[in-house]
């Protein structure tokens, strides 16, 4: 007798629907079949899609940038993930400047982290970092991280990772995040929102790219460019390097990159709309579109701040980066290029960052499950973040979610949220 059936749905099975029926026990898919098998529950999925629970590979909660902390916490966050069907989330750790720092910054986000209402991972980070890696890397995958980002730029706040630190993390066997911006291409003297993107434009992120790539070929590690936000860059990378995207390396984009552009920074709400890397031209958006088939992974970089942070100080360069986006990344996405998204939410970022029982609709896999109706639309409105504006609001998206479910367990069902405690997930390499 299983738990719960989902029955007469189209799943999302290899990259196709099959008209099939899942059964969930104990948290796990325990069955897929044609068949009507005994079940306590039947969940009627006649009419819908039920894909795998997505994951949004970059979040920032809580995030602290000195006088401002990002507006949605581990609790806020997840929630609002909940809604939009994201069932697993990773986040970051603090910038370490050394090994012995790891400890102390896993201990602090897994305590924040207690009270995600959905799965979650973090991802390693290095700043301006000294000294020998390996310890680094031993104390990461021994608490379950698999992952390590670093910074290009930045060198103003010590982020920015020295370059034989860059090339020791590729010569790693874990999956290295890159923000991949030429640091001499950006501008430190940047004053209006009007000209935010020429201050650190396309061609900073295009010529950096470009030579990561030669570091991923010459190392032969593995590189994932988050929040990759010109066209250009991607087009860039599949002249000179085809053969190592999918393989070696992937890109991320932000559903903020293809829905808006640098005409968001013109007139009074421009600086809402203040994130690194900036908003691309309106070229260079139609240009990322065109090139989609070659994007990874959707990202959000959720990070949203209060407007009033944003418009406390006249200075543009004072004003906190980051917008939001958790709740609304797969509708957003869907509305552009419809089921293509799927594995770019599900399959892809499992694999890329190891997280095994998760991404697919697979007997022993955790039965997360979103309820998908194609033929439904939905209007985007406030949200669940605590932050008091949306990038997209009043929009009207294809496609609605119905229901989300966690571990076989409902998560959110027609609009109402049900009590779940998310769980770390012990990422390892295979
Ligand atoms: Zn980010």
């Amino acid at each position: 007798m299983f738990d719960r059936g989902f029955i007469g749905g189209d799943l999302y099975l290899e990259g196709a629907f099959k008209a099939m029926n899942l059964y969930t026990e104990e948290g796990k898919i325990a069955a897929i079949s044609r068949d009507l098998l005994p079940c306590r529950e039947t969940v009627d999925c006649q009419g819908l899609k039920v894909l795998p629970g997505f994951i949004d590979p970059h979040v920032h909660f809580a995030l602290s940038l000195g006088e401002f902390t990002s507006a949605d916490d581990f609790e806020s966050g997840s929630i609002a993930g909940a809604y939009g069907g994201v069932t697993t989330f990773i986040d970051f750790l603090d910038p370490a400047m050394r090994a012995g720092d790891f400890k102390d910054h896993f201990a602090r986000r897994r305590a924040q982290a207690l009270k995600s209402r959905v799965d979650y991972s973090f991802h390693t980070t290095l700043g301006h970092y000294e000294g020998d890696l390996s310890p680094l890397i031993e104390d990461s995958l021994e608490a379950g991280l698999t992952s390590i980002k670093i910074f290009t730029t930045y060198s103003d706040s010590g982020r920015d990772c020295p370059p034989p630190v860059i090339e020791a993390c590729l010569r790693s066997p874990l999956t290295i995040l890159s923000h991949t911006e030429k640091d001499a291409l950006v501008d430190p003297h940047w004053q209006e929102v009007a000209s935010y993107e020429a201050s650190r434009p396309a061609r900073s992120e295009t010529e950096e790219a470009l030579h990561l790539a030669d570091l991923v070929r010459a190392t032969g590690g593995t590189l994932y460019m988050v929040h990759t936000s010109a066209g250009s860059t991607v087009a860039a990378l599949a002249e000179n390097h085809t053969d190592l995207l999918g393989k070696h390396l992937f890109l991320e984009t932000c559903p903020q990159y293809l829905h808006l552009d640098t005409d968001a920074f013109k007139g009074e709400s421009g600086r809402l709309f203040l994130l690194a890397p900036p908003l691309r031209s309106p070229g260079e958006q139609a240009l990322l579109r065109s090139l989609f088939r070659h994007i990874a992974t959707i990202g959000t970089d959720h990070c949203p701040f209060m407007k009033a942070e944003k418009l406390r100080y006249p200075e543009a360069s004072r004003v906190p980066k980051g917008i939001g986006g958790i709740e609304y990344a797969f509708l957003l996405l869907y509305d552009l290029f419809g089921d293509e998204v799927i594995p770019r939410f599900t399959a892809n970022p499992a694999a890329i960052f190891h997280l095994e029982n998760k991404g697919t609709l697979e007997t022993g896999k955790d039965a997360d499950l979103n309820l998908f109706d194609p033929s439904g639309t939905t209007l985007v409105e406030g949200g669940h973040s605590r932050s008091d504006y949306s990038p997209y609001q009043g929009r009207t998206l294809k496609g609605s979610l119905r229901a989300t479910y966690l571990r076989g367990e409902p998560l959110v069902k027609e609009g109402i949220l049900y009590p779940s405690q998310g769980r770390f997930i012990r990422r390892r390499l295979k």
